[in-house]
């Protein structure tokens, strides 16, 4: 009951497709009755052949009726295998598209504490042990359940009880065996794939951070801790392939026996005139046909235990809900005009004890430009996941044209934002996909327009391919500056109410950030931005500047008026001021 509970979210697909495994299970069991009849026909053959009665057309009718029983094998054999093994890909592909559209309604707070690695080892592993019960596992069990119990009746109404009774002798051996041996392959195969699993890992991290290992000159040591991965890899392979060659040879081993007995004891009956020498061909047949269904017990109820435990690993993400309520189509506002207050706003995040913002009250008309300025840590970040609405917030505490931003759907919301994060993260695609990435479905001429506001224009026209340049993984490459301009570009090609910009002209030199600042005003007149930054040029025009230190804000006002006063702001105006001139005089 338990493994039905735990494939239950497969109900749907399932029932779609019952169709397709009953026409398999049907076409699976008429190719084991066909292949039934062979042994049988054997028989009837050799005991032909043995009375000395039979003629050439006898040989040819039975040659003729082997092609045909073979034919009839080889087309449902096709038939079932299409159906049952095609039909177990689709419901792998089905859950894997369910689980990669669940894993993308999550919130980033969930993939902050699963490692990549390990979402990735259930989009494969687990998906893939799902499919072996779903595909492989069925055609077992039904070769275990109708395979042993026909070939049984057959051995024991059709040939000889006594007979089927000592031959089977060896069979309570060989099925305490395949479980036995069932488990504990079981057991070290999960062991290889961990194993296999921490090496790619291994090697990932090792290539996505090439650059630090050889800035400190740590390849050797890189080399030493890959070879110990390696070799653990090594021995939890050879630990299973132990398992195999041990397993192997002793089924072997048990079905041999069980055809010394046949040989000695039905022998004994021939000679005796008990069964004929036909029917001795015949159960030899039969006995060779049951190794293979017993074995099958085993394994079948193997894959279906390690089905279920990968099934019960992915519900357990299934059951992960975000928390973000979105009201969707109930939402209070159609569309954002860009007011934002902040009413005593006080957050912690959900694993954490401390709050990282106390006590934020602030209101941002729209059309403002806000500048943000605090020390590192000091909660800016925080303030902007709010706005996106990637926590929760207590009623009263953060509201958008009035309305409470739990009121307002999430897609209205971040449709209406431009979001431009601290790393700048770029796909792996071209410059052009890159830009229209919201997809807004502009032409050549706009992403143009946009990458010349961005300021990124004359950069990407030196590159050979232009804006079908591919930028590399993670945006290799490309210097941090360009990829903060694209992504600058990414967010306004959206042409969005409000503009957040986390840090993103830290690698901007200053001229360049002051021509987009004034693109920025002059195509955004009526729209709100938000910048946060530590440099004191970048927030100097701001309309409105909030101060923030250890989550609270420290100072508020404009550029002129913070100077004045002692203070965070004074104190890092003056120290970039001294910067500049120490850089212009050297
Ligand atoms: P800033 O952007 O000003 O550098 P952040 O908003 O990123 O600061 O971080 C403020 C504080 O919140 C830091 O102490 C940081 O460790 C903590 N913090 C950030 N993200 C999380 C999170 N997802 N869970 C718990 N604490 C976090």
């Amino acid at each position: 009951m338990n493994v039905i509970r735990s494939f239950f979210r497969l109900k749907r697909f399932l029932a779609e497709h019952k169709r397709y495994y009953l026409l398999g299970i049907g076409a699976l069991i008429l190719t084991n009755t066909a292949q039934l009849v062979i042994p049988k026909m054997m028989g009837n053959l050799t005991n032909l052949i043995a009375s000395g009665e039979v003629t050439r057309g006898d040989l040819v009718r039975f040659v003729v009726y082997f092609i045909s029983l073979s034919v009839i094998i080889a087309f449902f054999r096709y038939f079932w295998r299409i159906n049952i093994m095609g039909t177990a890909r689709k419901m792998e592909y089905t859950l894997r598209n369910m689980l990669f559209e669940h894993l993308q309604s999550l919130s980033p707070e969930f993939f902050n504490y699963h490692k990549t690695g390990d979402l990735m080892a259930h989009a494969t592993n687990d998906i893939h042990a799902v499919r072996m019960a779903l595909g492989p596992g069925i055609v077992s069990s039904v070769d275990a359940l109708f395979l042993t119990s026909v070939i049984l009746f057959m051995m024991a109404r059709t040939i000889s009880l006594q007979l089927t009774i000592v031959a089977l002798l060896p069979l309570p051996v060989m099925l305490g065996v395949s479980f036995g041996f069932g488990r504990v392959i079981h057991r070290r195969f999960r062991r290889v794939q961990e194993a296999f699993s921490s090496l790619t890992e291994r090697a990932q991290e090792n290539f996505a951070g090439i650059r630090v290992i050889k800035g400190f000159a740590r390849e050797n040591s890189e080399e030493e801790r890959f070879r110990e991965v390696n070799e653990f890899n090594v021995a939890k392979n050879m630990d299973l392939v132990r398992v195999h060659a041990l397993f192997h040879p002793l089924v072997g081993y048990l079905g041999a026996l069980s055809f010394i007995i046949v040989l000695g004891y039905g022998g004994i009956l021939v000679l005796d005139g008990a069964i004929t020498i036909g029917d001795f061909v015949a159960f030899n047949s039969y006995l060779g046909m049951l190794t293979w269904p017993v074995m099958a017990i085993g394994w079948v109820m193997n894959m279906i235990q390690r089905g279920k435990a990968s099934m019960d690993r992915l519900n357990d993400i299934f059951n992960q809900r975000s928390d973000i309520d979105d009201p969707g189509e109930k939402g209070a506002l159609p569309e954002l005009k860009g007011k934002i207050e902040f009413r005593d706003l006080t957050f912690t995040y959900p694993t954490s004890s401390q709050p990282v913002l106390k006590g934020i009250n602030a209101e941002i008309a729209p059309g403002q430009i806000v500048g943000i300025l605090g020390r590192t840590g000091s909660g800016k970040t925080t303030l902007l996941n709010l706005l996106l609405r990637l926590y929760n917030v207590k009623p009263g505490t953060l509201k958008l044209d009035g309305v409470d931003i739990d009121q307002v759907s999430v897609g209205v919301l971040r449709d209406s934002i431009g979001y431009v994060p601290q790393d700048s993260f770029l796909f792996s695609a071209t410059i052009k996909e890159n830009i229209d990435f919201a997809s807004t479905g502009s032409d050549m001429g706009r992403i143009t327009e946009y990458a010349k506001i961005a300021q990124v224009f004359d950069n990407i026209v030196e590159f050979p391919k232009q804006f079908d340049t591919v930028v590399g993984e993670r945006g290799v490459t490309l210097s941090g500056g360009q990829k903060q301009r694209i992504a600058i570009a990414r967010a306004l090609i959206k042409e969005p109410q409000i503009l957040i910009m986390d840090d993103s002209l830290s690698a901007v030199d200053t001229e360049t950030e002051e021509a987009i600042l004034q693109n920025l005003r002059r195509i955004f007149p009526g729209k709100t931005v938000i910048i946060v930054s530590h440099r004191i040029s970048t927030l100097q025009a701001a309309d409105q500047i909030l101060v923030l230190e250890e989550g609270q804000i420290s100072q508020r006002g404009t550029h002129d008026e913070l100077v004045q006063v002692d203070g965070l702001y004074k104190e890092m105006y003056q120290k970039q001021l001294l910067e500049e001139q120490i850089e212009s005089v050297s």
